[in-house]
């Protein structure tokens, strides 16, 4: 990276919540909690550990042998004795875990815990009765319905190492997956409900075995009672059926700390998709702490994460995190806007939601068609706002603040990755927030923004996002791909680095500016996208925006944006030029875009994210590489 990368940061704006989110929070203060953590970091996540169950304590917190660590050596657990054992046999066995509601009214189904647990040791039997063992892969590839969940449980349970593929993936993606990690069974369901439409899963699935011989079984569920379909009896298992006449119970099997829980794919914004790999103690504590502390949860909160469980938010905060703290939590099998843009809103006002949780694309995709939408609805019970997935731009945060939130609910705008398991920045409640600004590194997080020698950058200068210490959840390795791995850690000296670009302010908050992989240099100026893209959303008529550089004779690149306009706007030259100006006036005249193409939809991939490298093919005739998770 040049040398010169000042961001022009606007004056700080803050906004400080009410008094008693602070007080009343299980975190309390922030820079107590966080000098608490500094002192003795490992004593730190030893208390945490402590408050969950282990069949055997650990006999140290941890071992750093960079870039390798271990944490809580030669301690014995299961993550579903934690997530179920541990409320049915305490307080919550008939409090509701999970509240299920499909596209229409209709469909509702509501699991009290102890449901739950009975569903998960019924399948993980199941599952047993397949010859599926501790260490084998079971891919999931599912809808948003309980059963997804409970497979998911189920795995783990038996110590089986799940991987959960986004049932919106097609049969390329999803065969990668499968012989990727060489699954032994594949569990689906006849169809997944989109927009009114079926999606016949397991005509996808049969197609993506081909050629999969690591695949024994596919077990099927099938939602469609009225015409269910045929299975295939030499390799094909009905889900329920699977699940009768075994034992009601299964013991839950007790994991080593370091052993294998899960392998999850990223999302493939920047390039081809690692298999990303998490362990069942450090995964366990991390999303256990966070959960907690970065949405306070409490016990008579409706907690809803909007994300699929084919993603790691899914995971760590969809189930895992909340389980862990017996919270109730809604799923939905809901796109935002179908059957209208109101759909959220409406599932937030009937259920109650206090605790939301939900990506920037939606964000914005709100704001483009209007705030009538959200002011039909109650949205009172809500009481803390979650952002995760990409920069939550400052417009975007004054919307959700006051249109969604009411100037009431402190919003998280939570920044981590696949590969870091939980939230690792963000403005922990009852802190001042400040729009456009992540926050700072949760306690338990040493995180930074450095150079490439990885020395501090000053306030206001754009250098890497880092992480200097190891943490609970982080990733040990890419699935057969130990190289890839040790890259995070070998490019700036004694830092892990994410591959984003981030600033900080005075104040010590970091904001995300975009990918480095993204990064603009135009006439030896370094530009990360958000800041582009940030400063054309906050012109009023902009609902989203992605920028790429082009190469440029003079400036080295030039900068091209594609603009979707909100509802109404008439694009056009004067806009153009309007934009034009309004960049220049917010960033300066280095980050000007030289062209601006007005368009209808960008490119995303499954999980919502702008995928800039497909713009940028397009435009330059290029080949885009791995699109195996490009949006349709
Ligand atoms: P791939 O690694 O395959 O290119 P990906 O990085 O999008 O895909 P994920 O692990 O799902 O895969 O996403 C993590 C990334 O998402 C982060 O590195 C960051 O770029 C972005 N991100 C997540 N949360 C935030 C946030 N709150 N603010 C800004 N960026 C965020
Ligand atoms: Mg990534």
């Amino acid at each position: 990276m040049a040398e010169n990368f000042d961001i022009k940061l606007e004056e700080a704006k803050y906004y400080t919540p009410q008094a008693h989110c602070r007080e009343q929070s299980w975190i309390g203060d922030y820079n107590q909690a966080y000098q608490e953590f500094l002192a003795d970091p490992d004593g730190f996540w030893d208390c945490v550990a402590r408050e969950l169950e282990w069949f055997q304590p650990w006999d140290r917190v941890k071992e750093w042998n960079y870039p390798y660590a271990r944490w809580f050596l030669n301690g014995k657990l299961n993550i579903t004795h934690n997530c179920l054992d541990r409320h049915v046999y305490d307080q919550r066995r008939n409090k509701v875990a999970i509240m299920w509601r499909g596209e229409t009214e209709e469909e509702e189904r509501i699991l009290t815990y102890r449901q739950l647990f009975q569903a998960v040791c019924r399948f993980a039997n199941g599952l047993k009765r397949l010859g599926v063992g501790k260490g084998d892969r079971v891919c999931i590839y599912m809808p948003v319905v309980p059963e997804q969940i409970v497979a998911m449980l189920a795995c783990a349970r038996i110590g089986a190492i799940h991987t959960v593929v986004f049932g919106g993936f097609g049969v390329s993606a999803l065969n990668q997956r499968i012989t990727g990690t060489d699954a032994k069974v594949v569990v689906t369901a006849d169809v997944t409900y989109r927009r009114g439409k079926a999606i016949p899963l397991k005509n996808i699935v049969e197609e993506a075995v081909v050629n999969a011989p690591s695949v024994e079984r596919i077990v099927i569920l099938r939602r469609d009672d009225d015409k269910p379909v045929e299975l295939h009896p030499e390799m094909e298992v009905d889900y329920y059926n699977l699940m009768e006449g075994v034992e009601r119970e299964c013991p839950a099997e007790p994991m080593d700390a370091e052993d294998p829980l899960f392998i999850l794919y990223t999302s493939g914004t920047t390039g081809s998709p690692k298999g990303i790999v998490h362990t069942c103690g450090g995964y366990m504590v991390g999303t256990y702490y966070t959960t907690r502390n970065v949405f306070d949860v409490k016990d008579n909160d409706i907690y809803w994460c909007t994300a699929d469980p084919g993603w790691i938010t899914g995971h760590s905060y969809g189930v895992y995190g909340p389980l862990l703290n017996g919270a109730t939590s809604l799923i939905a099998e809901a796109t935002p806007d179908y059957p209208d843009p109101g759909t959220y809103w409406d599932l937030i006002e009937e259920y109650g939601v206090t605790i939301f949780y939900t990506a920037p694309t939606a964000i914005r995709m709100f704001m483009r068609v209007g705030e009538e939408w959200p002011n039909r609805y109650n949205l009172s019970s809500l009481r803390i706002l979650g952002s995760v997935g990409e920069p939550l731009n400052p417009e975007a945060f004054e919307w959700y603040y006051h249109i969604i939130g009411k100037g009431r609910c402190p919003i998280v705008d939570t920044w981590w990755q696949t590969e870091t398991g939980m939230h690792m920045v963000t403005t922990m409640i009852g802190e001042p927030m400040r729009p456009g600004f992540a926050g700072k590194p949760i306690p338990g997080v040493v995180a930074d923004v450095v150079d490439m020698a990885g020395n501090p950058c000053p306030p206001g200068t754009g250098g890497l996002l880092v992480v200097k210490e190891p943490w609970p959840s982080m990733m040990r390795t890419i699935w057969n791909d130990d190289e890839r791995y040790c890259k995070y850690w070998n490019t700036i000296p004694g830092c892990y680095t994410a591959a984003d670009l981030a600033v900080k302010d005075k104040d010590g908050y970091i904001m995300v500016i975009g990918r480095s992989d993204d990064l603009i240099v135009v006439a030896g100026h370094n530009i990360g996208t958000a800041e582009v893209e940030s400063a054309l959303v906050s012109h009023e008529a902009v609902a989203e925006a992605a920028v790429i550089g082009k190469p440029d004779a003079l400036k080295g690149n030039s900068i091209k944006a594609f603009v979707i306009l909100r509802n109404g706007r008439d694009p056009g030259e004067k806009l153009r030029n309007d934009l034009v100006y309004h960049v220049r006036m917010t960033l300066g005249p280095i980050a000007i875009p030289s062209e601006i193409d007005f368009v209808e939809s960008l490119p995303k991939t499954r999980s919502g994210k702008i995928m800039r490298r497909v713009l940028k093919a397009q435009e330059l005739g290029m080949d885009p590489g791995d699109i195996s998770t490009l949006e349709e």
